[in-house]
């Protein structure tokens, strides 16, 4: 996970401790088997803020897998939406047929345009999604909070419904390594409305925080 704000509701739920890691930011919390492990980016020293977006997803991810092996990698966290797509402020979304990026634009022929869009695998997460009341979408990451028109045209083009900064750099790694991959955003803002997206961000967070606790801990305890 990226956030503290994010994972505080989780690692108190499931009374996580925090575990030395290897890796430095990385923040690694387990239960007592560790059959469950939540792991931060951790904070930027140089900066005072927490590490956010896919380099520091990659890394994260990368650490969690040699470290752990784990069975599936859940990447979790807040995201923006369309309200054009009827969705609304604190829903929770599983990503369904793949991930994507819209901020990777790379015109040069011979495969780098796909490849900077690139195409990442997930579960089916139909049941999941059906069993515990979540909405299905297409998620799509790019390293910037905001948008260009370009991105917003990647996005339509699409057909994107969630836009945010980790997954599809989460699940590229776990691509590499064969590992089970999805994603679980709540919603904390609106990506094609006028309103200042870092204000409705800053204003929902609590709600979103809330509503992806109780939809990961009702999952998790399912799974293990
Ligand atoms: N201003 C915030 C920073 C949020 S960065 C702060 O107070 O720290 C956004 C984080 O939330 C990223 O981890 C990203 O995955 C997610 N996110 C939420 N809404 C988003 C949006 N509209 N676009 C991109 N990422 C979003």
């Amino acid at each position: 996970m990226a956030m503290h704000e994010e994972a505080l509701p989780i690692i108190d739920y499931f009374g996580l401790e925090k575990v030395s890691s290897n890796f430095y930011p990385i923040e690694i919390y387990t239960n007592k088997n560790e059959s469950l492990i939540l792991s931060l980016n951790g904070k930027s020293e140089e900066y005072k803020v927490d590490n956010i977006g896919s380099q520091a997803a990659t890394l994260n991810t990368f650490v969690v897998i040699n470290n752990f092996k784990p069975n599936i990698v859940i990447n979790c966290g807040t995201a923006g939406c369309f309200s054009s797509k009827k969705a609304k402020i604190g829903d929770v979304y599983i990503a369904q047929d793949k991930v994507i990026y819209h901020d990777r634009r790379i015109s040069i022929p011979g495969g780098y345009s796909e490849y900077g869009m690139g195409s990442y695998k997930v579960i089916d997460s139909y049941d999941i999604s059906k069993k515990f009341g979540l909405k299905q979408g297409l998620i799509s990451t790019g390293d910037s909070f905001d948008l260009s028109d370009e991105d917003m045209r990647i996005m339509t083009d699409n057909n994107v419904d969630i836009k945010e900064m980790e997954a599809a750099a989460v699940a590229w790694v776990c691509s590499l390594h064969n590992t089970d991959f999805t994603a679980i955003k709540a919603v904390t803002d609106f990506v094609d409305l006028p309103e200042t997206t870092s204000e409705l961000f800053l204003k929902n967070m609590e709600l979103a925080a809330g509503n992806l606790r109780n939809k990961i801990v009702d999952i998790i305890e399912y799974l293990l």
